[in-house]
């Protein structure tokens, strides 16, 4: 259990996070998205362990298969897109806190996800930071 990775992350336009600390998923602070789905706008917490998919829905259905229009819940700018998923729907990209980035399916139930760091070091630097028995 404590080889977990967990990301915090920002919002690649205004360098916000979105990290609730008073919203906890897995125990943890949530990752915070303005998400729009089928015409409602509501809010979506993720939680920020790498391969969880617990998710909490606030004013919006939580309606398997549908693709969510997500943005910063700061600035409301929408995140960037850079690719389309196998299933067709948007993928998403979030700044890690720590260098890198994280992509993310937008269709509600598409377990698509990836991490890319923008170098190895940070990759090490974040394992090591979060499992510092493995390097003792
Ligand atoms: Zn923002
Ligand atoms: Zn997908």
């Amino acid at each position: 259990m404590n080889s977990q990775i967990k990301v915090e992350v920002s919002c690649p336009s205004c360098l916000k996070s979105l990290m609730n600390p008073t919203v906890k998923i897995d125990d943890l602070p949530a990752i915070q998205i303005l998400a729009k789905i089928s015409g409602k706008t509501g809010t979506v917490f993720l939680s920020q362990i790498y391969g969880s998919y617990e998710k909490k829905f606030v004013d919006v259905e939580n309606i398997n298969d549908a693709v969510v229009d997500c943005s910063c819940p700061k600035c409301q700018k929408p995140f960037p897109i850079q690719k389309v998923c196998s299933c067709n729907a948007p993928v998403a990209t979030l700044n890690l806190d720590i260098g890198g980035r994280i992509n993310f399916c937008t269709r509600n139930g598409c377990q698509h996800h990836s991490v890319e760091f923008e170098n190895l070091d940070d990759a090490f630097i974040l394992f090591q930071k979060q499992n510092p028995s493995y390097y003792a």
